[in-house]
């Protein structure tokens, strides 16, 4: 070949700009970023339109090194790239060939992206560098995926690595800040339906304060229209990948929270739900501040998938705890079980009521309490305080020593002593200083409270309405005592006062038991107790001295080995007794010695739980029997040794009268002498009859004002000093009564009258009137004489009472009025007095009398 022609240049010329337009248009045409530098200043020569698309600003054809600041890359630590740095750079100066190597950069629009370089210089034949290429991919998106899939990885390993969502979410926003958000918090909707916050966590620890502040200050609103209360709401993510500045003041609630807003410098946000099983269990929030980041909807969608591996994880860490919780419960139920059925089992084991107290402050400890004081109201409402129970001895010592200087009665204002008047339960979640002060003395107060109780419950124990005492718990566990354990707690206390009662109940039989029995061995009375066979079951000391046998003896007789049975005790008698369950009587025992001796019995018939028990009270009439014997002779000697001859004598002297031969004076005096004899003798005989039961009554029909006009003139025969007058408002009043009888009744209490009343009027009253249903008949007989002391007003009735006064002077045996009320009651009525020593007395009798007046016949 010879030197190429001018021709030849020019062609070559052509053939080279035709390769390079050819190579400039496959350059265009790749899919990869091409640019091409030129050595030595590394001018950049070329730069395909990939290098645009992938930078997203336009092309920027660089004069030198220098110029490639305009491609901004990031180091690995975030921070800006010199521009030498680049590998086309490094491949111009040094020869460096390189290969993969990624970058991620800044783009135009303010994006970041990750480019993988490939640079390599083009060396002249000479060797030195003419040229470098470099040749580079956007892999910004296989990069995020990669890194979010890494991320994924990352949070599923924390999540997966323990049950405390609590710790878990503070990890999962520690893997969150920086990589996703400068800031994020995690909110979660706790069982009551609450939002909690449970992370937070800002890339700035000097900012930590500020969402700590947000949180305490502004907690979250339901209705919020935007965050993460929304999201839950609606179970749907926000995104705001720019935010305004003015829309963060229109946020804002008041100056300060606009103030936090604003230095946590929110530019981009999002925030996603946390789903799971179709619920939301809570939200993350994600905030780009001055990084400068955006969030983009391929961030929003690597967080959703975040949060829903957190709700599982929330959502398992939920169910596991539900699960252990109900196990827990369930142990504790059965726990609560076993001691309420050992409280029960020991508290019914002991009747002994001081031993019952002490063992329900024990049974507390430690189960229910660490401290138990069990306080009792005595029926007079003084209190004492029993037994108290505390684990630690020299703490149980404490309470002995504050017990001894407790307040003997509840009428004091402490919480304690109110809780037990009102019979309230009285729950202390928290105990507080003031508490203390109002409950313990001053002197123990210091002691009190370094003990360090926290929680206390004071339970009264009231049965059947009554307020027996009260249980009181205290514990070291501030939340130890809740509405919720407060059912079970008054279960304790139920089963506590039952078992109080019964041993009260146990006691206070045991007292009266006691009592009876003193009652029973020291009666002087016999007293026998048989069973419904007539077994007898007890006998006193006295039975025992009355009968001749030993108590054991006694003990296996029946009742008929022992009573003679006479007239007063017969098959009749008995079942009448056993109907009304009371006979009083006399009969006569069998001594052991053979011997009979008579009793007047009083049988009762208790019917008691277990059977009906035969109780007879028997006391000795031997003397009295002996007494109303020697008074009954003494009446018969009376009556037929006294009254016969008296009779011929008063029979001889009135033949006297009638033969005048004698001295007028004298006879007169026999006549009135004898008869005043024959009055006496005829009351002893009438009460020895009326004693003996002899005194049978004659009725028929009697019209007693008729009778009382009779009577009162016969007696006013009798005296000049007094006017005897007569009332009444009925002109007749008929009965059917024994005349006589009621003759001698109303002569008795005139001549009474008369004898005890110097002069003066003497009213004999007669008269119908209604009492309770029923008509009487009301005869009276008032004077204006003595009078009868009050003391002796309830004995006058009786037999051969006469009141000292009487005695002088007035002759009597003490013996009418007792005859009197005999009568009067042998006729169903009733006779009393009234008395005062300046007005004199009034003896009234009744008489019932039928429905229209008359006794039916
Ligand atoms: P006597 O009259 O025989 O003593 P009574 O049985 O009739 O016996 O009376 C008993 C006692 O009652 C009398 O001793 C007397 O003390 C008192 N007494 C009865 N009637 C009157 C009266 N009208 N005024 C005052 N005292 C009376």
């Amino acid at each position: 070949m010879g030197e190429p022609t001018h021709q030849d240049h020019r062609h070559l010329v052509t053939q080279l700009e035709t390769e390079r337009a050819r190579l400039e248009a496959i350059l265009q045409q790749l899919p990869l970023a091409v640019v091409i530098a030129e050595a030595p200043d590394g001018r950049l020569i070329m730069g395909n339109q990939q290098v645009e698309a992938i930078f997203r600003h336009p092309y920027h054809a660089a004069s030198n090194v220098d110029g490639y600041r305009e491609y901004r890359g990031l180091r690995p630590d975030g921070t800006m790239m010199e521009p030498h740095e680049w590998p086309l750079a490094r491949a111009l100066s040094s020869g460096e060939v390189i290969v993969a190597e990624e970058v991620d950069i800044l783009r135009g629009d303010g994006t970041r992206g990750t480019i993988r370089l490939n640079a390599a210089p083009i060396h002249e034949r000479d060797g030195t560098i003419q040229t470098a290429v470099v040749v580079f991919e956007d892999i910004t998106e296989q990069r995020r995926n990669e890194r979010a899939l890494e991320f994924l990885i990352e949070a599923s390993e924390i999540l997966a690595k323990s049950l405390d969502y609590e710790t878990t979410l503070e990890s999962v926003a520690g893997l969150i800040v920086p990589r996703l958000a400068d800031w994020c918090v995690v909110d979660i909707v706790d069982d009551a339906g609450a939002i909690r916050r449970l992370a937070m966590k800002h890339r700035d620890p000097d900012r930590m304060p500020l969402l700590q502040t947000l949180e305490y200050r502004y907690p979250h609103r339901q209705d919020s229209a935007y965050g993460p209360a929304r999201v839950m709401r609606t179970g749907k993510a926000e995104l705001h990948s720019d935010i305004n500045p003015d829309s963060i003041e229109r946020a804002a609630l008041d100056a300060e929270h606009l103030l936090i807003l604003r230095a946590l410098d929110i530019r981009s946000y999002m925030c996603v739900p946390l789903v799971a099983r179709e619920r939301t269990v809570g939200a993350i929030s994600f905030t780009f501040s001055d990084s400068g980041r955006r969030y983009t909807e391929d961030d929003l969608k690597l967080a959703e998938e975040l949060g829903r591996r957190v709700a599982i994880a929330v959502d398992n860490a939920h169910l596991f705890r539900a699960e252990q919780n109900s196990r827990a419960l369930a142990e504790e139920a059965g726990r609560r079980i076993t001691l309420l059925a050992n409280i029960s089992r020991v508290l019914a084991s002991s009747l002994d009521y001081d031993v019952t107290l002490e063992q329900i402050a024990e049974l507390a400890i430690p189960e229910l309490a660490d401290a138990c004081i069990v306080d009792i109201v005595e029926a007079d409402g003084r209190m004492y305080r029993p037994a108290v129970a505390h684990s630690d001895p020299e703490q149980e010592l404490l309470l002995r020593q504050l017990s001894n200087d407790a307040s003997p009665t509840i009428d004091d204002d402490s919480p304690h002593h109110r809780a037990i008047r009102s019979g309230q339960p009285l729950l202390v979640p928290r105990i507080t200083e003031e508490m203390v002060r109002a409950s313990v003395p001053e002197h123990a107060l210091d002691r009190m409270m370094s003990a360090g109780y926290q929680s206390a419950l004071i339970l009264p124990l009231v049965r059947h309405g009554t307020v027996l005492g009260a249980l009181s718990f205290a514990s070291y566990d501030p939340g130890r005592y809740t509405a919720e354990t407060l059912p079970y707690m008054r279960d304790v206390a139920e089963r506590a006062a039952i078992a109080i009662e019964n041993a009260r109940l146990f006691r206070d039989s045991q007292i009266a038991e006691a009592r009876y029995r003193s009652l029973f061995e020291h009666a002087a009375d016999a007293i026998l107790v048989a069973d419904v066979e007539g077994r007898y079951l007890d006998a006193n000391p006295a039975a025992v001295k009355l009968v001749g046998y030993s108590r054991d003896e006694i003990l296996g007789m029946r009742v008929g080995e022992l009573v003679t049975h006479g007239p007063a005790w017969t098959d009749d008698e008995y079942a009448r007794y056993v109907e009304d369950g009371y006979w009083h009587g006399e009969l006569a025992l069998r001594r052991k010695d053979g011997t009979e001796v008579p009793v007047e019995a009083t049988a009762t018939i208790a019917r008691l739980r277990d059977g009906a028990v035969y109780l007879s009270v028997v006391r000795d009439i031997t003397e009295r029997r002996a007494a109303e014997r020697m008074q009954r002779d003494f009446m018969t000697m009376v009556t037929h040794d006294l009254k016969s001859p008296l009779t011929s004598i008063k029979g001889f002297a009135q033949l006297m009268q009638r033969r005048e031969a004698y001295s007028k004076t004298a006879v007169d005096s026999i006549v009135g002498q004898t008869s005043h004899l024959e009055r006496l003798i005829n009351d002893m005989l009438d009460a020895a009859r009326l004693e003996a039961g002899q005194a049978e009554l004659r009725h028929g029909r009697v019209d007693l004002v008729t009778l009382g006009r009779t009577v009162l003139d016969y007696c006013q025969a009798l005296t000049q000093d007094h006017h005897l007058r007569f009332e009444s408002t009925q002109p007749q009043i008929i009965g059917w009564w024994d005349q006589d009888r009621l003759a001698q009744v109303i002569q008795n209490l005139l001549s009474n009258a008369i004898k005890y009343s110097t002069d003066g009027d003497i009213l004999l009253h007669i008269d119908v009137r209604q009492a309770s249903g029923m008509r009487e008949a009301v005869v009276s007989v008032s004077d204006q004489g003595m009078g009868i002391p009050v003391d002796a007003l309830p004995r006058i009735f009786e037999r051969f009472y006469r009141h000292e006064s009487a005695e002088r002077g007035h002759q009597g045996l003490g013996l009418g009025l007792y005859i009197s009320r005999s009568l009067i009651e042998a006729h169903g009525g009733r006779i009393t007095v009234e008395s005062n020593p300046t007005r004199g007395s009034t003896f009234r009798f009744t008489l019932p009398l039928g429905e229209h007046g008359n006794v039916s016949r």
